[in-house]
């Protein structure tokens, strides 16, 4: 006779060490608070990179999954359902209408579908995507080749090919690799992981220009910019450009994983059934969950609260004296300081009550819910300046 197995309750052991060492176990959240297994209140400027985007626990989503749950979560993409179809209509009205939305689960998904619907839309030899240096676009190994990060790419070779990587902000390095081969340029409007480096004025612009001269898709990674985070709906949509091609996923769920390729008229129809598939993308819950995600952003109009509340945290870090400049739009930004101890920097936040990230060796990346509260930044801005004093 065997007997049922008993589960140890907490044990970190048996968790693969993808993640550096973890000092603090969080067990609850409401809007911009977090609060840890010791009772210990913490301020999230991070949003999970930003992903909780309304706020930790937010009552209308967390009703929406409720009620989802409890009448249909799952059936596969052999079959339509409601939610996956009204989000759709959601994101492409959103984006400016006129296009077409496949489902995922992660930004790293939305990104691959991005890379196939570009090769076949370009057809045979013509499958090069262009990326930036310093650019992040996942971690699948066609994602981490598009990633512009060479030290993430080593002991993974050899990666896909078909990726050409040009320096950030620089027209001319990006017509020059301009060739026969190219499908595709992949590129985020704001880098996010790269530094939070936002380009130069018309940079964008320029790039569209290029496509379109050259017959190039012009692809915009809108995974940690999208959905009200820069100050506008998309990053894009601080310049003057209308991409063919937008991926997003992080801020749509708010915490649950969905993702979505969005494509233009007329691209979007390179793809037949069989083409690009997975088993979640889009079910039911998930869309359900990213439905009441966007009601309640149009609702508080969430970009506007961005830009205001941007303004307020890029003011108080101004005024601290170790933050030598300050990166970014809406509410992603990076303080960079005037030495290079954004590591230690973070972990004494952290243990102050404050989350936010290194985002390099010398940068502090805060990306708080887009609805975080007047009285909330200038805490955190408190903190800050005590942490870095
Ligand atoms: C986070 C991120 C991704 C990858 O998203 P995952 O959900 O982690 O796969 C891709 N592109 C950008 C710009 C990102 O910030």
């Amino acid at each position: 006779m065997t007997t049922a197995p008993t589960f140890s309750s907490v044990d970190a052991s048996r968790l693969m060490g993808t993640y550096p060492s973890q000092p603090v176990r969080f067990v609850k959240g409401r809007g911009t608070e977090l609060f840890d297994d010791q009772g210990k209140r913490y301020l999230d400027f991070l949003s999970g990179l930003a992903v909780t985007s309304i706020g930790h626990s937010h009552p209308a989503v967390a009703r929406a999954i409720a009620t989802q749950a409890e009448r249909l979560t799952h059936v596969s993409n052999l079959f339509a359902t409601e939610p996956g179809e009204k989000l759709s209509v959601m994101i492409d009205d959103l984006i400016g209408g006129g296009g077409q939305v496949f489902f995922c689960n992660s930004g790293a998904e939305a990104n691959e579908a991005a890379l196939k619907l570009a090769r076949k839309w370009g057809g045979p030899g013509r499958y090069v995507v262009i990326t930036a240096d310093r650019s992040f676009h996942g971690r699948t190994l066609a994602t981490l080749h598009a990633t512009g990060q060479p030290e993430k790419h080593a002991a993974f070779e050899p990666l896909p090919t078909g990726f050409r990587h040009v320096a950030w902000d620089d027209i001319g390095a990006f017509e020059e690799a301009i060739s026969e081969e190219v499908a595709g340029v992949l590129i985020e409007p704001v880098q996010g992981e790269g530094g939070v480096r936002v380009p130069s004025d018309g940079y964008l612009h320029l790039v569209q220009e290029l496509c379109r001269e050259h017959g190039i898709l012009f692809m915009v990674d809108e995974v940690q910019t999208g959905f009200g985070r820069t100050g506008d709906w998309f990053g894009f949509m601080h310049h003057d450009v209308k991409p063919d091609v937008v991926t997003m996923a992080k801020a749509l769920g708010n915490g649950m994983p969905i993702g979505a390729m969005w494509a233009r008229e007329g691209v979007a129809s390179t793809f037949a059934p069989g083409d690009h598939a997975t088993t979640f993308g889009g079910q039911p819950l998930a869309a359900a969950a990213a439905i009441s995600v966007l009601e309640v952003m149009t609702a508080i109009n969430a970009p506007q609260k961005a830009t205001d509340s941007g303004a307020l945290l890029h003011q108080g870090l101004m005024k601290i004296p170790a933050v030598v400049s300050i990166r970014g739009l809406g509410l992603l930004l990076a303080a960079e300081l005037a030495e290079p101890k954004a590591k230690d920097a973070a972990r004494a936040a952290l243990e102050a009550g404050l989350v936010v990230n290194a985002v390099t060796d010398s940068a502090l990346r805060l990306a708080p819910p887009l609805n975080v509260t007047r009285s909330e930044v200038e805490e955190a801005i408190e903190i800050l300046r005590q942490v870095l004093g």
